[in-house]
């Protein structure tokens, strides 16, 4: 059974101009769709082709760097645009879980988003930010180089990711050129923090505890 790259959940233009139209069209039709296209190649004809994209995440050690790279772009990828929307940004609301987890592990909102923007911007080179739950329900920001992410056994700290910015150039040069901590400001303003407060309840039931 073949991987397929999901529908974007948003016109190209929906997120201007926060991030630009041609960026968004560019990342999804040809980054996101190549690693698509390069993980079913290179589980074509193994036994891995009855496995699911989270199973080869757990296991990726044991994989090729072609499935490592390429099914973390297609993991991290639509998980990106599904926590991104047009009427998303600002705080999430008190009554939502995540507000509560957000405020019990960081001390405050503006605390945790210091915390997030300081991992996009450090990580060196190609990489993206996550926003992960841990195995004892604690909240906790982490990065990854390249298409890596937590959920995979070689990740320096391992988790249930619930939120994720990509800090691939390709996700922002265009419209920013060098100027990432811009666009990592801006990622605030398209959070869906309905989707992320769905993903940590998710992540909350134990099916994904790492
Ligand atoms: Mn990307």
């Amino acid at each position: 059974m073949a991987f397929k790259l999901p529908d974007l959940p948003y016109g190209y233009d929906a997120l201007e101009p926060h991030i630009d139209a041609r960026t968004m069209e560019i990342h999804y039709t040809k980054h996101h769709n190549g690693y698509v296209t390069n993980l079913n190649k290179a589980i074509e004809g193994t036994d891995l082709e009855n496995k699911s994209l989270v199973e080869l995440m757990l296991h990726v050690s044991n994989y090729s760097t072609a499935v490592r790279n390429n099914g973390g772009g297609h993991y991290n990828h639509s998980l990106f645009w599904k926590v991104m929307s047009p009427n998303g940004g600002g705080e999430p609301s008190a009554q939502m879980n995540i507000a509560k987890a957000i405020n019990q592990s960081f001390g405050s909102f503006s605390a945790f988003k210091e915390q997030f923007a300081n991992a996009a911007a450090t990580r060196f080179g190609s990489g993206w930010a996550w926003l992960c739950v841990s195995g004892n329900d604690e909240l906790f920001i982490t990065s990854t180089p390249n298409q890596d992410n937590p959920l995979m056994d070689v990740a320096e700290k391992r988790g249930m990711p619930i939120l994720g910015l990509d800090v691939w150039e390709h996700a922002y040069y265009l419209n920013y050129q060098n100027r990432r901590p811009d666009y990592i400001q801006s990622f605030f303003n398209l959070i869906n923090w309905q989707e992320v407060t769905e993903n940590y309840n998710e992540a909350n039931k134990g099916a994904m505890k790492l």
